[in-house]
């Protein structure tokens, strides 16, 4: 049985895919403890269900075959790896967010990874599981950058030039409430690396505080 918070269908806001109807399930509990964390009701399991049930009820949604799996941290649970393999077979497109903390040797290469490396601001800036560079598939998988102030842009922009990361995916978004959009937008301009620019989009549609969004 896999421990969860809720299913939910809504707008992908938080990656490449953003704009795209998508199918959430999120996983209960975390191994970190972000100061920003907007999703505190995470840690503690809400229900339980079987993949059966879940591949069950994502059907109640027929015409969306974009999965998203996200947490809390989903690769606490080990039930994760049956789940990819039953909802590739049934013909998703899987997404995963995860917080960089938790190895990625295991994750099939048909799921997109969408990995986050903790920054200072958050403080878990040393919970990024280096190994975890060599399982990430440049063309598809994205590194995401959550920042708070000039500082963790400056660490982040440092760490994608160390590890030589400027040929992959990555996305840098602001806290919300802390870093202002157009401040971030300025320090990419004036940078010397593209970087996409992602605000949590379902923030702006709906009430910031909504779950299930
Ligand atoms: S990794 Fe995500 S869910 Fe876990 S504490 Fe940080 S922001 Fe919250």
């Amino acid at each position: 049985m896999i421990k969860l918070i809720e299913i939910f269908a809504s707008i992908q806001g938080e990656s490449t895919y953003a704009g795209l109807p998508c199918i959430f399930i999120r996983f209960a509990e975390c191994n970190l403890r972000c100061n920003y964390c907007d999703s505190k009701y995470t840690y503690i399991t809400r229900f339980k269900k079987s993949i059966e049930e879940i591949l069950s009820e994502i059907e109640n949604w027929k015409h969306i075959k974009l999965v998203e799996i996200t947490g809390g941290e989903p690769l606490l649970q080990k039930e994760i790896y049956p789940l990819f393999q039953a909802l590739h077979l049934s013909g998703y497109k899987i997404l995963l967010e995860t917080n960089g903390s938790m190895s990625l040797k295991e994750v099939p290469e048909y799921v997109v990874k969408i990995i986050d490396v903790k920054c200072k601001g958050s403080g878990e800036e040393n919970s990024f599981l280096t190994e975890n560079l060599l399982y990430i598939n440049g063309k598809k998988d994205e590194i995401k950058f959550v920042l708070s102030d000039r500082k963790d842009f400056d660490f982040a922009v440092s760490f994608i030039i160390k590890k030589q990361l400027q040929n992959n995916k990555i996305i840098f978004s602001t806290v919300f409430n802390r870093l202002e959009p157009q401040t971030l937008a300025d320090w990419i301009l004036k940078s010397e690396i593209n970087v996409r620019l992602q605000l949590q989009m379902h923030k702006y549609i709906w009430d910031p505080e909504k779950e299930g969004v």
